[in-house]
């Protein structure tokens, strides 16, 4: 035991299974962080895998950059490979936020910081730091977005005054259940719409108004097309109307698009489309907000977080605390995790070209070719 104590504590680096290293000794050309990701199939964790590798590559780490196929024993098996080769830092976007407990606890018996990237990890209390956007935040803004589509609210999102008289009809999405996110966007957009549920201004008239009921698991297209379709089938079959659906992601609310335009619905919100919210500001979603058939979106500048990451991984690497915003909101059922939130912005047809094509995020031709 003795020899193996002593030979852990010579080496430097990647493969050494220092971890932390917390001495900040060792120089970042020695030093590997493993970034685990969750999936390929959407755009924005293509973008974060790609920025943080970048942001470390600039400081000069190596990088183990994994994407998992949104197969939870394939990002556990790489975690797991991460951690015996000895990476110095995990930064990991889990696909389900309580499946890595013994990840984790393998992480910190090897002492490397464990950095939970915009989803957090739960049930652990080896997680060091979170860095998020404020998700609560999402969910009141797809709501008051929705609200505002459906004239509920005026442009200062106020009461309108010549707010409908309703009952408008609303269905409700949301993600998946095993992302601790989707309870935070339902929360706050579920709080947000409750008033008017409640004064009859709304109405969910499949009465599926459950987060279980609206949940879309691993957060797939086809299945959020498939409950929209099923939905239109059992409940909008007549003359019933479809105002708005609450739907917490792009590629989500592109599934529930081609369900309603295969249904007769549209093509454009002039035309009779409900108002479909969404989130991630996709290429192919700003396409649809800039000809009018989807309505809002919510960006989250993804460049931003990622830099908080790395900024996160450096400081541990060179053994200091990452600087936290909040330390009271993220309790992962063991401890409250300090976390640093970003802001997030709502995304609509008039203010689009400002958000995202004038700060040079998006060119106006892939605004015009949606790719
Ligand atoms: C992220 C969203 C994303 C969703 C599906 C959530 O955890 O915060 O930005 O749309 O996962 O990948």
């Amino acid at each position: 035991a003795l020899t193996l104590l002593l030979t852990a504590c010579e080496g430097e680096g990647a493969g050494t299974g220092d971890g932390a290293g917390g001495d900040g000794d060792a120089a970042p050309e020695d030093m590997t962080i493993g970034v685990a990701m969750p999936t390929q199939t959407y755009e924005r964790w293509l973008q974060d895998g790609g920025s943080i590798e970048q942001g470390l590559e600039d400081l000069g780490y190596g990088v183990d950059l994994q994407y998992a196929d949104d197969d939870i024993p394939t990002q556990s098996q790489q975690i797991d490979q991460m951690i015996t080769q000895g990476v110095d830092a995990l930064i990991v976007a889990s696909i389900d936020g309580s499946a890595l407990t013994s990840q984790l606890d393998a992480a910190a018996a090897a002492d490397i910081p464990v950095i939970a990237y915009d989803r957090l990890l739960t049930n652990s209390a080896d997680v060091d730091f979170y860095v998020t956007f404020d998700n609560y935040e999402v969910g009141v803004n797809q709501a008051k977005s929705l609200l505002y589509g459906l004239g509920v609210l005026d442009e200062s999102f106020e009461d309108a005054d010549d707010a409908p008289e309703g009952p408008l009809n609303i269905e409700l999405f949301a993600g998946s259940l095993d992302d601790n996110n989707s309870h935070l966007f339902w929360q706050g957009a579920i709080e947000t719409l409750e008033p008017y549920l409640e004064d009859g201004t709304l109405e969910v008239p499949s009465g599926q108004d459950s987060i279980e009921q609206a949940a879309i698991q691993r957060w797939e297209q086809e299945t959020a097309q498939e409950r929209m379709e099923n939905l239109l089938t059992s409940h909008y079959s007549g003359d019933d109307e479809l105002d708005g659906v609450l739907a917490p992601a792009d590629p989500l609310s592109r599934g529930i698009i081609t369900a309603l335009r295969n249904d007769g619905w549209g093509p454009s919100i002039e035309d009779g489309m409900p108002i479909v919210t969404g989130q991630d500001a996709e290429i192919a979603t700003i396409s649809l907000i800039d000809q009018g058939i989807q309505h809002s979106t919510i960006f989250k500048d993804t460049r931003l977080l990622a830099d908080e990451a790395v900024r996160a991984a450096e400081a541990y690497l060179q053994g200091e605390e990452p600087e936290a915003n909040d330390t009271e909101t993220y309790d992962n059922g063991e401890i409250v995790v300090p976390s640093f939130l970003l802001e997030v912005e709502m995304v609509l047809q008039d203010n689009y070209e400002e958000i995202l094509v004038d700060s040079g995020y998006y060119t106006e031709e892939q605004v015009e070719s949606g790719q």
